[in-house]
């Protein structure tokens, strides 16, 4: 095999190991539960998991997705954030190679890793994972390449304030929570890893596949209750989206809207 794709493989699978402990995450930090502490073991009989029953993937096929103490089934969320995480993680580096833009991404995709599963189940945010994630975006911005410090502050600011705006004029108007303060601290912390730039591109592409989504599902169902769809996994698509496709994208649509002629 040529070097880089062996490189290719080991960035694949060490996504998929980081994984496992983003499970310890998603199941723990909802608790309150450390996730260092104590080692892992079956909720139900408390069965402690060998690091032969821990290999990411390979294991839950080996045991059909059953526990080897007690044969409760095991969540398939366990597979699935193993396996998203190691894509993830090879198309950073299949992008950025082995640099320190890729590690710094690599910890922001996994924090959003972690904030999808928890907010689809939860309806919340962790603060433990946004607010110290606005503080390290804003401190590996000194070292990236893609923008500077100010263009940080300012992802802060405007990541923070738009959905802050948002959040309170729905208020005003409706008299209803509409949209969560953790989903206020999450942008800011995309803008922190991304830059302000990236912010109105993440609200736009949000906003837009929340809908789609959302009417989609009102219309299999049949019915226009207003349901409550957590919107932090939007926003981590939209920041996904942006990460990989955000230059082409806006290029595009700028082309596209008339506003690059002549
Ligand atoms: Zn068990």
């Amino acid at each position: 095999m040529p070097p880089t794709a062996i490189y290719a493989l080991f960035a694949l699978v060490f996504g998929m190991v980081a994984g496992s402990f983003l499970n310890v995450c998603i199941c723990r930090m909802p608790k309150d539960e450390s996730v260092v502490s104590p080692p892992s073991h079956c909720p139900r009989c408390s069965y402690q998991i060998k690091w032969y029953d821990n290999i990411p993937l390979l294991s839950y096929l080996l045991l059909r997705g059953k526990c080897r103490g007690c044969g409760t089934h095991i969540s398939l969320q366990y597979p699935l954030v193993e396996l998203i995480n190691g894509i993830l993680t090879l198309l950073l580096f299949l992008r950025f190679g082995l640099t320190l833009d890729f590690a710094a991404l690599f910890l922001f995709c996994s924090a959003l890793v972690v904030i999808t599963f928890i907010d689809i189940e939860h309806q919340i945010i962790p603060d433990e994972i946004s607010l110290p994630g606005i503080v390290i975006g804003f401190a590996l911005s000194f070292y990236l390449n893609g923008h500077g410090w100010l263009d940080s502050i300012i992802g802060i600011l405007l990541g923070g304030g738009t959905l802050y705006l948002v959040a309170f004029g729905y208020h005003r108007l409706t008299g209803k929570e509409g949209m969560g303060g953790g989903d206020i601290k999450l942008l800011a912390m995309m803008g922190a890893f991304l830059g302000w730039k990236a912010v109105p591109f993440i609200i736009f592409t949000s906003s837009l596949t929340g809908s789609l989504v959302g009417v989609s599902i009102m219309l299999l169902k049949k019915k226009d209750s207003k349901l409550a769809i957590p919107f932090g996994p939007y926003l981590a698509f939209g920041a996904l989206l942006y990460i990989f496709y955000g230059q082409p994208l806006i290029r595009w649509y700028l082309n596209f809207g008339g506003f690059n002629k002549g």
